[in-house]
């Protein structure tokens, strides 16, 4: 971890048309930066990518875009963690810019961020105009006490509706990363916050998943070295199945509370609620957020897997099967 490759030059993500179809939605994907100053203890990129910030070069990210075009690839999931704390964020942009402006070509983007990126002169705005239509915030939860035990001390409620309506006088559709099943949880307090949340925060999407001790986080270590069980079957650490025994959830408790919570949250009277607004602030994105509705509502609760994970519909492979499950009578 001490010496980690520099990005420019390093080989770029460009996956197949074919692979690319088969999403649900069509994106490709592709980073410009990696690494996390940040320690939440629930995550495991900062033992996976460092905690120094490494950035891929202009160059590169031109390439990308034109290695795609040439494939007729134009949505784009920017994977860094949080793109508004890579220092080359306005050159990047720029650069964007510039593609378009030259070249002629077009792009849409879903870039990840902090509750703080609003604080930054100018960065919504630019974002935007590059072509940002949606944008994934690591909102985690709203109670000070968990975001403190999970050292996400950088996410400050206070900022949480701010920050939302800044990025709410455009076109854009906001989801919000959510976590439950912190020590302090229980149901009562799960289906208080998520009713808390539809009052009080302007997000489209929810993407709800269970706290999870997942292999590189600071959780799982602490898990192993205080001698804590967790759950030797790694097919259920998809952050949709409680791994851990939590002592407010007894039995499958969790896994229900997760179902009811994703419910609560898609509820069709909030749904409308979500539509309405984005109709009255005049958004061209109706469509996409009630396809987005749809997917992350449903996903969980028909196909009982993580709503990214997911579609419309699943397609079941009778040899697609968990290892030790029999096959499938035909
Ligand atoms: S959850 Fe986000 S902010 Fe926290 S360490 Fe991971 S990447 Fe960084």
């Amino acid at each position: 971890m001490k010496d980690l490759p520099s990005l420019p030059g390093q080989p770029r993500p460009v996956v197949e048309r074919e692979q690319i179809d088969r999403s649900t939605l069509g994106y490709g994907s592709f980073d410009l930066g990696r690494g996390c100053p940040f320690e939440c203890s629930f995550c495991c990129i900062i033992n996976v990518q460092g905690r120094g910030s490494r950035f891929r070069s202009e160059e590169d990210l031109k390439a990308i875009i034109r290695d795609h075009a040439k494939i007729g690839v134009t949505k784009f999931f920017v994977t860094d963690d949080n793109f508004a704390r890579n220092r080359n964020w306005e050159a990047f942009l720029d650069c964007l810019i510039d593609l378009r402006k030259r070249e002629k070509l077009n792009f849409t983007l879903i870039i990840q961020v902090d509750t703080l990126c609003h604080k930054i002169p100018n960065f919504i705005e630019k974002c935007v105009r590059v072509g940002v239509d949606q944008v994934f915030i690591g909102l985690e939860n709203i109670n000070p006490d968990n975001l403190a035990g999970s050292k996400k001390r950088q996410n400050k409620i206070t900022d949480y509706r701010e920050m939302f309506l800044a990025w709410k006088k455009h076109p854009v559709i906001l989801t919000a990363g959510y976590i439950i099943g912190f020590p302090n949880d229980t149901r009562q307090s799960i289906l208080r916050d998520i009713d808390v949340i539809k009052r009080e925060l302007p997000i489209d999407i929810l993407s709800l998943s269970i706290l999870t001790p997942l292999r590189g986080s600071e959780d799982h270590k602490n898990a192993v070295m205080g001698g804590i069980w967790t759950d030797p079957d790694l097919n259920k650490y998809d952050l949709t199945h409680c791994v851990i025994r939590h002592p407010n959830f007894p039995g499958d408790m969790l896994d229900r509370v997760y179902l009811e919570a994703v419910g609560r949250f898609y509820s069709p009277d909030h749904c409308r609620t979500v539509l309405r607004r984005t109709a009255a602030l005049g958004s061209n994105k109706k469509i996409a957020t009630m396809n987005r509705l749809l997917l992350y509502g449903t996903g969980s609760r028909l196909h009982n897997v993580f709503s990214l994970d997911g579609g419309y519909l699943r397609l079941k492979y009778r040899t697609d099967r968990h290892p030790g499950l029999p096959l499938k009578n035909r």
